[in-house]
């Protein structure tokens, strides 16, 4: 039952005059009784093929004639060149149909459900997700987001990177208890892990540079354009490293993730309306730096209210980032903005030694990073000042007692970088199946 025959490749000139068989689902159909055209959709493309009731006979011609929308059927002919809207068209000698859809309950996403939602967000389709997930502008993201896991995979192991696993199930918060989502395990209470970076920061001693990809879980009770409850995190962590060297990577990775899409996606990108010049800018240019004090200026000047030692939160951000013409990074946070295993400034400990990258067009913080407070005393001191308690963070402190070294990482928000370069509204877009706090089905 193996599939030999590839629509993108026919596209490509492979095919011409010769005999394949094509299989599929229908995505349009028109015709009358003596000829059928059908619009044909595997993965990699659409293409038009003719049947006609001469060639087919009349009782092959019924049943393909019956063929709803997102039937699937297997249609053998020749390919010819057309002038015609594809490119190629398939002249079919043989039609089967192998999984039909009943006339009764005909496939629910149609064109005008599609208008009506603009863009994918409606309930509707919300609900149909699992249908959804066939239309061209789903599809198309689902590639550009296995490009973008791709290039952040290849990124890292080209530069000696392990890939290293951190438990789901947690004691402890890395981003605060407000986010926390607790789960019942075994007459105790657990967490589902915020991040993976505690527990990579205990084999920093051993594996110096590593990273992964995991789903993170926050209990986000606001809805935003930029917040899931489950999200795709890409987290690194290296020994001996600075705020600096690990902006590095930070940049590096995104460049690397907006030039793959320009080498693998440009067709995929342009369908979603993307301006690729601008991916090309993402790609290609340095980001620049800024402090968190100048930051603050900035959208003092523009009558945002914001008091010196407040976190930024996505309206301010949205504000900031609107007429960046890059990513900037912001560094140097006020120490009461973070939490405690972010490291004070040796020069000015006011601040610390952190930073977040924030896409340009309004989209925001896409990375937090930083360097991690690597001494006992100077972790117990944070934790206290925090008004945390040790007793869950046990592990983590002991990690300081052997041998600590500076060390720092980044988590990057993988389904956020898909937003930005896909230059999608929503988060929800980028995912196959979002989950907020209104929503875990399908
Ligand atoms: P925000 O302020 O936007 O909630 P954060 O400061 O809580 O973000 P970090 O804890 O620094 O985020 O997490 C690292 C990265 O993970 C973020 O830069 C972002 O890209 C991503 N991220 C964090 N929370 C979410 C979420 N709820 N949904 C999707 N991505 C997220
Ligand atoms: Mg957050």
């Amino acid at each position: 039952m193996a599939k030999d025959f590839w629509i993108g490749e026919v596209h490509q000139g492979k095919y011409d005059d010769q005999e394949i068989e094509l299989k599929g689902w229908v995505h349009r159909t028109r015709g009358s009784n003596k000829i059928w055209f059908i619009v044909l959709r595997d993965s990699t493309g659409l293409i038009q093929c003719v049947i006609k009731k001469s060639v087919v006979g009349d009782e092959s011609f019924d049943l393909i004639k019956g063929a709803l929308i997102e039937s699937s059927i297997i249609l053998k002919g020749t390919i010819k060149s057309t002038e015609r809207e594809h490119g190629y068209e398939l002249q079919v000698t043989n039609a089967k149909v192998i999984g039909p859809v009943n006339p009764d309950n005909p496939f629910p996403i149609t064109e005008s459900a599609m208008l009506e939602a603009e863009g994918g967000e409606s309930e509707f389709l919300l609900d149909n997700r699992h249908l959804y997930l066939r239309t061209s502008r789903m599809t198309n993201m689902l590639k550009v987001r296995s490009t973008i896991f791709g290039a952040i995979h290849s990124y890292f192991r080209n530069q000696d990177f392990i890939e290293y696993q951190a438990p789901n199930f947690v004691a402890g918060a890395v981003e605060g208890g407000s986010t926390l989502f607790e789960v019942p395990y075994f007459g105790k209470k657990a967490y589902l892990t915020q991040s993976w970076q505690l527990y990579a920061e205990a084999a920093m001693p051993a594996l110096e540079r590593l990273y992964t990809i995991a789903p993170s879980f926050r209990a986000e009770k606001s809805r935003t354009r930029r917040h899931l409850t489950e999200f795709w995190h890409a987290e690194m962590e290296i020994a001996w490293a600075s705020n600096d060297e690990v902006m590095k990577y930070g940049e590096g990775v995104v460049r690397t993730a907006a030039s793959k899409l320009l080498e693998e996606r440009e067709s995929e990108l342009n369908e979603l309306g993307r301006d690729l010049s601008l991916v090309e800018r993402y790609a290609d240019n340095p980001y620049p730096r800024m402090r968190y004090d100048e930051a603050v200026e900035i959208l003092q000047s523009k009558n945002v209210e914001i008091e010196w030692g407040q976190d930024l939160d996505y309206s301010k951000e949205k504000i900031l980032t609107a007429d960046f013409d890059l990513p900037h990074f912001l560094t140097h946070y006020p120490r009461i903005a973070k939490p405690f295993y972010h490291r004070p400034d040796p020069s000015d400990q006011k601040y610390v030694l952190c930073h977040d990258l924030l896409a340009p067009e309004g989209y925001g913080e896409i990375i937090g990073g930083g360097e991690r407070t690597w001494s006992e005393e100077e972790i117990l001191e944070r934790i206290d000042e925090e008004g945390t308690p040790r007793e869950p963070y046990e592990f983590y402190i002991d990690t300081r007692r052997y041998g600590g070294v500076p060390h720092g990482g980044f988590g990057l928000g993988v389904d956020r970088i898909c937003a930005w370069l896909a230059g999608a509204d929503h988060i929800r877009e980028t995912i196959p199946f979002p989950r907020d706090s209104r929503r875990v089905t399908p």
